[in-house]
């Protein structure tokens, strides 16, 4: 469950390469008594810039995988004929199963007549606890090919919670999951603050409308940051007339700028630099820290006077 007296802030975007995980470990540097997390657990870069230091690694077991016990199998080949994955392959009467095409439905450990099948829980990756240069890190690394991330999503969250709760940390700052599906309805669940890093584009509006319905949906307060916005001022301008028309407030507009490429050619977060993109983003997280989120009935009374 989450804490109420934790802020919770989720960066995420309506889809990949917005400069969110950049901006998230920007935000990091600046933060004090905060706790961060990578739950953009597909692919996660974090580490990158952060260079953890692991102090516990776990083993995350996910989704199960069928294994065919040759001393039971009679070779019927039913279960290849059930699997609609073509995980099941035979070779000189002998069956097996290729666990990177197996999906774990279960089928054909339900339906072998021979009882021939087990069908245990997988290791998908692990997850870890690191000590970075800008405090604590809940972090994970799945498998290649590996899902579940939904799941891994709220592993990582109930972790990190309970590590903010141990240390008396006021902040959980997490890097969430781009786009719409499971793992950012998961990174989104009992956050305070949803932070957008949207692209002035036509489709950069278009997803973070989608992903601000998602957040509308669980009643969790969004905010805005307009990043590279000077690459289309018309679109820019566009978001921001959205942002005023909806009520979602603009934290900041970022530029483009080569900044960026230096500060990730030395492995560092931007802020670790000085220049135009570190003052700004010194604002933004000023806004976000004095930021009081609407309770949640106002919001709830604010969608519902929402055109649809
Ligand atoms: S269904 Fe069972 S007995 Fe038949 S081939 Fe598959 S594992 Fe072997
Ligand atoms: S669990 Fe499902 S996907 Fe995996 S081998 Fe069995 S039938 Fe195929």
């Amino acid at each position: 469950m989450p804490n109420p007296q934790l802020k919770e802030i989720v960066v995420i975007s309506g889809k990949g390469g917005t400069g969110k995980t950049s901006i998230t470990c920007a935000l990091a540097h600046l933060a004090k008594n905060t706790v961060f997390c990578d739950l953009d657990v597909d692919v996660p870069d974090m580490h990158i810039i952060l260079d953890p230091k692991p102090q516990k690694t776990e083993a995350f077991m996910g989704g199960n995988k069928a294994i065919i016990q040759q001393e039971l199998c009679v070779a019927c080949g039913t279960c290849q004929e059930l699997c609609h994955f073509a995980a099941i392959t035979e070779d000189a009467g002998r069956f097996t199963v290729d666990h990177a095409l197996c999906e774990g439905c279960g089928v054909c450990f339900a339906l072998c007549p021979q009882k021939a099948i087990s069908f245990p829980e997988a290791l998908c990756g692990h997850w870890s606890v690191s000590d970075t240069r800008f405090g604590p890190f809940v972090h994970a690394l799945l498998k290649p090919g590996e899902e579940n991330s939904g799941k891994l999503v709220s592993l990582l969250k109930k972790e990190a919670r309970a590590l903010a709760k141990e240390l008396g940390y006021t902040t959980l700052l997490c890097d969430g999951s781009p786009g719409i599906g499971c793992p950012v309805v998961s990174s989104l669940a009992g956050a305070s603050l949803a932070l957008a890093v949207v692209e002035p584009s036509l489709s950069g509006q278009h997803d973070f409308q989608r992903v601000a319905g998602v957040c509308a949906h669980f009643q969790i307060p969004v905010a805005v940051i307009i990043n590279r916005y000077d690459l289309n001022c018309q679109g820019s301008e566009a978001l921001e007339a959205l942002c005023q028309k909806e009520g979602y407030p603009l934290f900041g507009k970022i530029p483009f700028s080569p900044e960026l490429q230096e500060a990730s050619q030395k492995g560092l977060a931007i802020t670790e630099l000085k220049g135009t993109l570190a003052d700004n983003l010194a604002q933004i997280w000023e806004r976000i820290e004095r930021f009081q989120p609407r309770a949640r009935s106002q919001l709830r009374s604010l969608q519902a006077t929402r055109p649809s």
